[in-house]
């Protein structure tokens, strides 16, 4: 009798454990379901050939720029579009407050990891046809470009653009092949998932997508990594960018606000007026765009 009420109680003991584990690994999964969301959606993800993945060098930064994919400050002067240059109408007393903004204005667009690039967001691509190729981004932020390029010249800084318009299938490209580069490594598909979005944009969140977004250079240093920040051309524009309209856009210990690593070559075009107010006040494009939205 003693005996049929033991094993009675570890039968019991033993259901609750199952129960315990089963409902655990339930709610992990949905976690999980609700991390990746559309970003899991199979359509979404294509075959990656191995010879394109990722070195073990790459993996640690962005790698090397592609030589046909960078562009001079030449090439960017050879383009039709410096003619339409309009200078943005700056307060004359110099005086900037949140009042002069328009959180709707398409050049404070926020787009991150919560806020994909809206369905009817509309822009025109501007093409700079080279010998080596053609550079694509917003028509509307090419004579800013040109300033920028032609200005950091002049105090003999040489700055070449590389990879500004990328479209969705490009993105996921670069996605997809981050994410397998880690697996091979015995990452687990959800831990190379969340590596890879702390390095590369999440499909469908990225400015380089509305051509509003450039990743800068310079002809002596052409790797995509932290060590950018420390020659001339990182130091002159993290001094110089907002007054030609573009923000640092991923700076270093507001990570946790952009959801990205520090990236010393990324540059986010907002306007003279926006990029000198987050300037002058320490703020990343979403904490801009929150003030904004509770002003
Ligand atoms: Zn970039």
């Amino acid at each position: 009798m003693k005996k049929t009420l033991k094993i009675r109680k570890l039968l019991c003991m033993l259901c609750v454990c199952i129960i315990f584990i089963v409902s655990n690994s339930f709610i992990y999964e949905q976690i999980n379901a609700d991390e990746f969301s559309s970003a899991l959606q199979s359509e979404d993800f294509e075959i990656i050939e191995d010879e394109d993945l990722l070195t073990d060098e790459e993996l640690k930064d962005h790698g090397e720029v592609d030589e046909e994919e960078t562009f001079t400050l030449d090439d960017v002067m050879k383009s039709d579009y410096s003619a339409s240059a309009e200078d943005e109408d700056l307060p004359k007393d110099g005086e900037i407050g949140l009042d002069y903004f328009d959180v709707n204005d398409w050049k404070i667009v926020l787009i991150n990891k919560q806020h994909s690039v809206p369905e009817d967001y509309e822009f025109t691509l501007g093409t700079i046809k080279t010998s080596k190729g053609s550079m694509k981004c917003d028509e509307r932020i090419i004579p800013e470009l040109q300033q920028m390029m032609q200005a950091a010249k002049e105090d003999g800084v040489t700055l070449v653009i590389c990879s500004p318009y990328r479209d969705y299938e490009r993105q996921i490209y670069l996605f997809n092949r981050k994410i397998k580069a880690y697996m091979k490594k015995q990452m687990s598909y959800l831990e190379a998932y969340r590596v890879t979005a702390q390095a590369v944009t999440v499909p469908g969140a990225s400015e380089h997508q509305i051509g509003l977004a450039l990743d800068i250079v310079t002809d002596t240093y052409q790797s995509l990594n932290e060590g950018f920040e420390d020659t001339d051309a990182g130091k002159w524009l993290a001094q110089h960018s907002y007054e030609y309209g573009f923000i640092l856009r991923y700076p270093k210990g507001k990570e946790d606000i952009t959801g990205i690593s520090y990236e010393p070559w990324h540059f986010r075009y907002v306007g003279k007026a926006a990029a000198q107010y987050m300037y002058e006040n320490d703020l990343t494009l979403e904490e801009f765009v929150a003030d904004l939205q509770s002003k």
